[in-house]
């Protein structure tokens, strides 16, 4: 077992091991399973991954085209549903077996350790997912999560508009109420996998633009919906992860609605709390997977660039420390708030160095490319160039740390 692995000591709480009647999915764990706590759960996961199953074999490897990864990881989720492992730290009332983050720590840890490469859109069931489970209607996210877990339907985050990124406050879709529900017009941008989701969590105005953030509700909007357009943009790395999604009058039931009507922004910050904090677990896990590949490929080579090589350790471990912080935050029940910034600000340090060693120990990253191997390592230092724009730019997070925590003028 490894060191990431012995820190996941459990606490038991809210939506352990509970019963319900009517389950169409198979029943939580009985008395005294070892998967019920997370390090029985990660050692048993482990030993499943360790046997090489078909469905890992084919996810955990580079591949370059973009929706072949989807299709490789999506039918790893399947497998990982239908086995179980994947409805672990999601409560039994909503399709899951009960647990805690910590399950779904140790599941990633475990697959980014068997070489899958990426979570890939499934980052969105540790963005979107504690917030549905936690603010959306029960009955729709008892219907809708268990699917999002199987890779049946995915879904996409849609706050940033043409005219509004950092100041989120003054997006302009509007839903207005309509029979049964609301109706959604506008254009939302940089929608990461709208491609390939079924569902798009929309933040939309329903109050006036003067009402800047308390004049927002969220909502749960079906993008096999009539009057939805997704438009693919293709990335400089060569991917399609990102898109532009109109609405044009689209229907939306009112039982859609995620947390209260007017409510959307505290919607949004649950999300970006989870986007900004306990994320930074699940990518550290890959970044730290993709270092160590590195190393391997790069071999005695290395020790010239000891420097960057030393800087991402460094980084990574700074990330561990602070997110696994923030997983057991959120495990009491907190949110981390604020403080999430600091640990976004630490993860795009570590993406960044990770990428700079890669660069400086592996010329091919710059100059050809030969097999999927060097295609998606060029892809991911690419990407390593972007993320300190995405979930709120470093700007905005050293902004929040000025203001909110330090509470400087
Ligand atoms: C890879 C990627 C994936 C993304 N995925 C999604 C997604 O799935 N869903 C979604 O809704 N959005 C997504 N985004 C959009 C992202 O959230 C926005 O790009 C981000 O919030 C910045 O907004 P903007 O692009 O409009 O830039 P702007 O807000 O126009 O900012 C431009 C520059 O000005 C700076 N700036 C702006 N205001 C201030 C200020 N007050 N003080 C100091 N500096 C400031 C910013 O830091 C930035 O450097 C994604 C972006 C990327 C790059």
């Amino acid at each position: 077992m490894s060191i990431l692995t012995s820190m996941l000591h459990f606490t038991p709480g809210q939506g352990d091991d509970v019963s319900r009647d009517g389950d169409p999915h198979p029943a939580a764990p009985g008395v005294g399973d070892p998967r019920a706590d997370p390090l029985g759960f990660a050692a048993a996961f482990e030993q499943w991954a360790a046997a090489g199953p078909a469905a890992l074999r084919a996810a955990a490897r580079p591949i370059a085209e973009y929706a072949d990864r989807v299709t490789a990881t999506s039918a790893l989720m399947r497998v990982l549903f239908d086995e179980g492992w994947s409805r672990y730290g999601w409560p039994v009332e909503l399709g899951g077996l009960g647990g805690a983050i910590q399950h779904r720590a140790a599941l990633w840890d475990v697959l980014a350790r068997a070489g899958l490469p990426t979570m890939a859109l499934y980052e969105h069931l540790e963005i979107l997912a504690p917030t549905l489970a936690a603010l959306g209607e029960p009955a729709f996210v008892a219907e809708v999560l268990p699917r999002f877990l199987r890779g049946d339907e995915t879904w996409s985050q849609g706050f940033s508009e043409p005219e509004a990124g950092s100041d989120l406050a003054s997006l302009r879709t509007r839903a207005v109420p309509a029979e049964g529900g609301y109706v959604v017009t506008g254009r939302k941008i940089w929608t990461s996998w709208a491609r390939y989701a079924t569902w798009c969590l929309v933040l939309a105005r329903t109050g006036t633009p003067a009402e800047r953030h308390r004049g927002l509700t969220a909502f749960a909007v079906d993008l096999r919906s009539p009057g939805v357009e997704v438009r693919v943009i293709e990335q400089a790395n060569g991917t399609d992860e990102l898109a532009e999604v109109t609405f044009d009058d689209v229907h939306v039931p009112a039982g859609r609605i995620v947390g209260a009507p007017g409510g959307g922004w505290a919607v949004a910050m649950h999300i970006l709390s989870s986007e900004r904090g306990t994320l930074a677990w699940f990518k550290h896990c890959f970044f730290q997977r993709r270092l160590q590949e590195h190393l391997e490929q790069v071999g005695p080579g290395a020790a010239a660039f000891d420097g960057e090589l030393g800087a991402a350790v460094l980084d990574l471990a700074a990330v561990r420390a602070t997110s696994f912080d923030g997983l057991l935050a959120h495990a009491a029940g907190a949110t981390l708030g604020p403080r999430a910034a600091f640990v976004k600000l630490l993860l795009c340090a570590s993406e960044r160095s990770v990428g700079d060693w890669m660069l400086a120990a592996d010329p091919d990253l710059a100059i050809g490319i030969q097999d999927d191997e060097v295609a998606v390592a060029r892809q991911d230092y690419l990407f390593s160039r972007i993320v300190t724009v995405y979930g709120g730019s470093q700007q905005m997070q050293l902004d929040t740390i000025a203001k909110q925590i330090l509470r400087l003028p």
